[in-house]
């Protein structure tokens, strides 16, 4: 039977909510236990696929093609587990389930309310995590903050579960923010006490307290928390703001986090085994000689939304000893600059992305590495670039596009497949999840890989279209990576480049601080090598 830890937040959002629950899963599975994690969001949406990276950061996509929050990346890159579409619970999902079985007659003329039945479908949903992935050990996260209209049914679920589950099987996990008064340098703590107080008023008494702070918080603090909350001591902890975020699991067990919960919830384990990783939070910590990488693409204003390829930038720059400075280059902004920003980095990054807007500037870092042998990493859309880029080089004309930014392209290089056509539903139609594809022996790809066979996850509706394939292969683009009916061209790359490379599919999902991505760690050992003039890439001497 799995035992669960529910993780709530209070005071203020972006607190580090998911890094802690990622972190707690990575302290306990250190310990020989096996994990599973989950997020409840309680947003209206379905899913977050159809939400604007504005709105939502970046969209994560597990092995099964569930289009998720952003949290469950940190949750597979800490704890090193592959989730599924079950992880990932929100209000729209619960709804539309429950408004199914009433249109179906499933509740016999009942009336349908949120306790219980919107409550249960959230708690049989918990269930199934536990189910599917026989883990000794659930963490569900709780999104927003204690307080939130919408977070109610959410809270009510859990809160029933300690009844349902046993109260020996079930923790609750409060992560609030101390604000600091700059004047009477002081950390306050009243409103953790006020979110503490709204969490009661629900029935969840937190047995742990996380206390997010730019500041050590001293005994004193401790204490008054301790007691105005109702917390052992020793379950209040100190989340100081690290580094690093890999540290934060570090912080939690030097702390004594482990150990409490492995008491509370009485968990057979093995001692704590997290030696490798404190050992690459050392280095990750330890200063290094730059790379200097340019990041193309049109939200770079919000940094979330290219998480997780900014952390598989530093997992591989780590397995290279370097530290890597992104440039974040606004490709709506690129399309009339001139090449001086390209010309400071060593290497260029086109991530994915939709919609026609930034793409000329997109293209011209596309060209610029081309033209001056600069190594280029394209992901997903990255990749349709590329080909257009070099379309374009090819048959000499600016026609050369995509169909999703020009239906009318002479020369559609990316193009819908013919089973595509006439799709018209955004949400839920795209191409999703893993898919295996073979690499071509003696390309850069499969030197990179070391391998024949790789299995990696999409997020696209387009597709390199074949129509064009021999004019473009014969002019120096290589398809190294196919589908296994050979129909799909997965990867491209440039016969007459030192390293330009590119996939329709998303690598960065995959990189783990520990095990960083093939293509990232090939990508970032050609860039190291890029001489950049005028460009500082050792550390300032400060
Ligand atoms: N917009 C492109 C497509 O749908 C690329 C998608 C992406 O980069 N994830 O194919």
């Amino acid at each position: 039977m799995s035992k669960y830890i529910f993780v709530t937040g209070g005071v203020v959002s972006s607190v580090g909510k998911g890094i802690s629950v990622a972190s707690i899963g990575k302290i306990l599975k250190s310990r020989g236990i096996s994990v599973s994690v989950q997020k409840l969001d309680p947003y209206l949406n379905v899913d977050p696929g159809t939400m604007s990276p504005y709105q939502h950061g970046e969209v994560f996509v597990t092995k099964d093609g569930a289009e998720t929050d952003l949290d469950l990346g940190h949750y597979e890159r800490f704890i090193g587990v592959e989730l599924t579409q079950a992880s990932n619970v929100t209000s729209g999902q619960v709804y539309s389930s429950v408004i199914a079985q009433e249109r179906r007659g499933d509740f016999l003329g009942g009336t349908i309310q949120v306790v219980p039945h919107v409550t249960n479908e959230i708690k049989s949903r918990i269930r199934k995590v536990a189910e599917i992935s026989k883990a000794d050990l659930v963490i569900v996260e709780v999104g927003g903050t204690v307080g939130d209209i919408e977070g109610q049914p959410f809270l009510e679920a859990i809160r029933q579960m300690r009844k349902d589950e046993g109260r020996d099987n079930v923790l609750y996990v409060h992560v609030t923010f101390l604000p600091h008064i700059a004047a009477t340098d002081e950390l306050k703590t009243k409103p953790t006490q006020h979110s503490v107080n709204e969490l009661r008023r629900i029935g969840i008494q937190p047995d742990v307290i996380l206390c997010r702070s730019d500041k050590e918080i001293s005994e004193g603090i401790k204490d008054k928390i301790s007691l105005f909350c109702d917390v052992d001591k020793e379950a209040v902890i100190s989340l100081v703001t690290s580094e690093t975020i890999y540290e934060v699991p570090l912080l939690l067990e030097d702390a004594g986090l482990g150990e409490f919960i492995v008491s509370r919830l009485g968990l057979k384990v093995g001692k704590s085994n997290l030696e490798e990783w404190r050992d690459m939070v050392d280095r990750l910590k330890a200063p290094k000689e730059l790379v200097i990488i340019g990041l193309v693409g049109k939200y770079v204003e919000l940094r979330d939304a290219y998480y997780s390829v900014r952390e598989a930038l530093c997992h591989a720059a780590l397995a290279h000893n370097r530290e890597v400075k992104i440039e974040w280059l606004d490709s709506g902004e690129l399309d009339g600059m001139a090449d001086d920003k390209l010309g400071q980095v060593q290497g260029i990054i086109v991530p994915g992305g939709f919609g026609y807007r930034g793409i000329e500037g997109m293209v011209k870092g596309a060209k610029f590495a081309r033209e001056k042998e600069m190594p280029y990493l394209g992901l997903c859309l990255g990749m349709q670039i590329m080909v257009i880029e070099f379309g374009r080089h090819v048959f000499h004309t600016d026609k050369v596009n995509s169909t999703e930014f020009d239906v009318s392209s002479a020369y559609p290089v990316i193009d819908l497949l013919p089973d595509q056509q006439g799709v018209e539903q955004k949400g839920g139609t795209m191409r999703l999840g893993t898919y295996p594809c073979h690499l071509v022996a003696g390309t850069t790809a499969a030197r990179a890989y070391g391998t024949e066979v790789v299995y990696e996850r999409h997020r696209h509706r387009y597709e390199f279209n074949n129509h064009f394939r021999q004019p473009l292969e014969e002019a120096g683009l290589v398809a190294s990576g196919l589908s296994p009916d050979g129909r799909l061209v997965e990867i491209t790359e440039l016969r007459d480049h030192p390293w330009m490379l590119a996939c329709q599919f998303h690598p960065e999902f995959k990189s783990r601080p520990d095990s960083p991505h093939p293509l990232f760690s090939g990508f970032i050992g050609a860039a190291k090598e890029t001489l950049v003039e005028g460009a500082q890439t050792s550390l300032p001497l400060n």
